[in-house]
C-alpha cells in the first residue's frame, strides 16, 4: 500500500483545518445536529477536487485517486472527527461502501466504478446490517436470485432489508451483500433500480448530521457483471479482509472525538475558578477527569499507528490488531468526553457547550462496524488461539522482549508493561489448564485485559522509539503518560484477571504470586508524580482561550 509525502499529507489536513474554521463553526453544527439535518452542501465541497476532494483520499492512483495509504486515512480520519463525528460518519460510509469492490472487484469492475467514484464524487453506501442480522452477519437473510438466459447467469434479483444503513437516504451507489446460492455475496446497486427503496432518516441519538436509514429491496434487478469479483460466496471473507483497515478508521473517530473535548475541558478548566482557584490546579479534578483520559488517548494512538505502519508495509490479515486498536481508542473517547461533561459542571450539561454534543456523537464509535463486546471477543478468541498454539510463548517471548527494551529504556513504564505481559500469560495458562474459557463473561474480559496489556507495551515502546508526530503533546509527557498507562494496564490484568479467574472457579493458590501481584503493586511508586506532570504538560499543550 501507498501512502501520501508528508507535505501533501500535512497540506490535506490544513485543508480541511481551514475549510472548518470558515465553514463548520459550533453554532452551525450544533444547529445541524438540533434540526437533524445531513448537510448536502458540506459533502459537496469535502467531495469536490478543486475544494478538497476528500474521497479521493481513499482511491488508489490508478482510478484516479490519490491512494492513501492507512495512516494517511488515520490522520484525517482523527481530523474529521475532532470537527464533527456526524460529517465523517458520511465520509467513513462512502470508505466502507467502496471496500467490498477494493478487495474483491475484478480489475474491469474496479476501474469503472471507483473511476466513476473518483471523477463524479459519488456518496456510496455500505448495506451488510439487517434486522435479524447485526453482530451476527451470518444471520442475513437478503436473498439474490440468478436470473438465468439461455443456462447462463445474467443478472440476480435481490430482495430483503437493510438497517442502520449510513448515507442510506442519500447515495448514490450500493454495495449489498446477500445470499446467493453459493453464499453471501457483495452486489453493486444503483440508486435508482426499479424496486429500490429507502426508508426515513433514523431519529438519533448523536451524529445526527449523519444520514442513516433502512433499506428495502423488492426484487431488484442487478446484472451480473455487478457481482463483486464475479464470484458467489465470497462476501463475508471480503467483509472480514477488510477490517484491520475500516476499524482503524473508527479508532481514528474515537480518538478524534475523544481528544476534542478533553482538549475543551482542559481550556475550560484553565478559566473556571473554584475554591478560590482555577480548576486545572486542584489534583483531585485534574487526575480523575483530564490524565486518566489523555493517558488512554495517547495510548490508543501508539497502538494505531503501530498498526497503521503494519497495513502500510503490507503486512496482511491484521483484523486483532484492528479490532485492539478500534476497542481502545473508541472506550477511551467515550470515557473522555464522558468525563469533559463532569469537567465542565452543569454547564457540561447543556447544548450551548460543545462537549454536551461530541458525548452523544462518540458513543456511536462503541457500536458500529463492530460493537465493543464483539471486539473484546474477536480479540481473546484469535489471541486465545495463538496462546493454545505457541505453548503459551506469544505473550512470555513478548514480555521478555519488553524487558529488555526497559533495561534500554528505563523511562517509558517497559518494566511495568512487561510486568503486565507477563501476568497475562500466567493467566492464560490459568485458564486453559483449568478450562476456564468456557465461561462467556471471562473470556470477553481476557480480551479487556489482552488489549491493555498490548497497548502498555506498544505505548512504552513507542514513547521510547518513535514518539508519535502527531500527538500536541512533547516526547518527555508521552512518556510520563507511557508510565501512567502502563501502571493502570498492569494492576488492571493481574487485579481483574485473578478476580475473574477465581470467580470462574481456578484452582491454583499460588495464582497471585504467579501473577507478580507484589512487583505490580510496587510498581505503582511514582504514579502521583507522573500524573503531576501530565497535568502541568495538558495545561501547556492547551492554554485557556
Ligand atoms: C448510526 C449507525 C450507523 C450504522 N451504519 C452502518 C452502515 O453504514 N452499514 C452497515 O452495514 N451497518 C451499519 N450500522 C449497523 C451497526 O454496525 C450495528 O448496529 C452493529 O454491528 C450492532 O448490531 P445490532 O445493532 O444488530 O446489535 P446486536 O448485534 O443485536 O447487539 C446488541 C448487543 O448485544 C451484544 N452482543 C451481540 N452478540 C453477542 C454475543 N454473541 N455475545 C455477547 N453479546 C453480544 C452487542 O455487543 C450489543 O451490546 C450502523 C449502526 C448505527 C447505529
Amino acid at each position: 500500500m501507498t501512502t501520501l509525502e508528508t507535505e501533501m499529507l500535512e497540506m490535506v489536513l490544513q485543508t480541511l483545518r481551514d475549510y472548518a474554521a470558515r465553514q463548520l463553526k459550533p453554532e452551525f453544527l450544533r444547529a445541524l445536529d438540533e434540526r437533524d439535518e445531513f448537510p448536502v452542501d458540506v459533502l459537496k465541497a469535502l467531495y469536490d477536487p478543486d475544494k478538497i476532494g476528500l474521497h479521493l483520499l481513499f482511491i488508489p492512483e490508478a482510478y484516479g485517486g490519490l491512494g492513501g495509504g492507512a495512516y494517511d486515512i488515520y490522520r484525517v480520519s482523527e481530523q474529521m472527527a475532532r470537527i464533527d463525528l456526524g460529517i465523517a460518519t458520511a465520509v467513513l460510509a462512502t470508505f466502507l461502501g467502496t471496500d467490498p469492490i477494493t478487495v474483491g472487484g475484478t480489475e474491469e469492475q474496479k476501474a469503472h466504478w471507483m473511476g466513476r467514484i473518483a471523477e463524479e464524487g459519488l456518496l456510496v453506501a455500505y448495506g451488510a446490517t439487517e434486522p435479524q442480522a447485526g453482530s451476527d452477519l451470518g444471520a442475513l437473510t437478503t436473498k439474490a436470485v440468478p436470473v438465468e438466459e439461455d443456462g447462463r447467469v445474467v443478472g440476480y434479483r435481490i430482495s430483503g432489508r437493510k438497517q442502520w444503513i449510513s448515507n442510506g437516504s442519500v447515495a448514490t451507489l450500493y454495495t449489498i451483500l446477500a445470499n446467493a446460492p453459493g453464499g453471501p455475496s457483495w452486489f453493486i446497486v444503483e440508486r435508482d433500480a426499479p424496486g429500490f427503496g429507502k426508508g426515513k432518516p433514523e431519529d438519533k441519538h448523536g451524529i445526527r448530521a449523519s444520514n442513516t436509514a433502512a433499506l428495502f429491496l423488492d426484487d431488484v434487478y442487478v446484472p451480473a457483471d455487478q457481482l463483486v469479483g464475479l464470484v458467489e460466496g465470497q462476501g463475508l471473507a471480503q467483509a472480514q479482509a477488510v477490517f484491520g483497515y475500516t476499524r482503524l478508521m473508527v479508532a481514528a473517530f474515537g480518538l478524534g472525538g475523544g481528544w476534542s473535548a478533553l482538549e475543551r475541558a482542559v481550556r475550560y478548566a484553565q478559566t473556571r475558578v473554584q475554591g478560590g482557584a482555577p480548576l486545572i490546579t486542584k489534583q483531585a479534578y485534574t487526575h480523575k477527569l483530564l490524565v486518566p483520559n489523555a493517558a488512554r488517548l495517547e495510548a490508543a494512538r501508539a497502538y494505531i499507528e503501530w498498526v497503521a505502519e503494519r497495513i502500510d508495509a503490507g503486512e496482511p490479515g491484521l483484523q486483532t490488531e484492528g479490532a485492539v486498536a478500534k476497542y481502545l481508542a473508541t472506550e477511551s473517547g467515550n470515557r473522555a468526553a464522558e468525563d469533559a461533561i463532569q469537567a465542565h459542571g452543569g454547564y457540561g450539561y447543556t447544548k450551548e457547550y460543545m462537549v454536551e454534543k461530541i458525548k452523544r456523537d462518540v458513543r456511536i464509535t462503541c457500536i458500529y462496524e463492530g460493537t465493543s463486546e464483539i471486539m473484546e471477543w474477536t480479540i481473546a478468541r484469535d489471541r486465545w488461539q495463538l496462546h493454545l498454539k505457541t505453548q503459551g510463548a506469544y505473550y512470555r517471548d513478548w514480555a521478555a522482549r519488553v524487558e529488555r527494551l526497559a533495561a534500554d529504556r528505563p523511562d517509558t513504564g517497559a518494566a511495568t508493561a512487561a510486568l503486565a505481559l507477563h501476568a497475562l500469560a500466567e493467566l492464560l495458562e490459568r485458564c486453559r489448564v483449568d478450562r476456564l474459557t468456557r465461561s462467556q463473561h471471562l473470556l470477553f474480559r481476557l480480551g479487556e485485559l489482552i488489549a491493555a496489556a498490548e497497548t502498555a507495551a506498544i505505548f512504552a515502546e513507542r514513547a521510547a522509539r518513535a514518539p508519535s508526530q502527531a500527538s500536541a503533546l512533547p516526547a518527555d509527557a508521552l512518556a510520563a503518560m507511557a508510565r501512567v498507562y502502563a501502571r493502570d494496564a498492569a494492576i488492571k490484568v493481574a487485579a481483574d484477571g485473578l478476580r475473574w479467574a477465581t470467580g470462574a472457579g481456578q484452582t491454583d493458590p499460588e495464582l497471585p504470586a504467579r501473577l507478580r501481584l507484589p512487583a505490580i503493586y510496587a510498581a505503582q511508586a511514582g504514579q502521583m508524580e507522573d500524573m503531576n506532570a501530565v497535568a502541568a504538560a495538558l495545561a501547556a499543550a492547551f492554554p485557556a482561550e
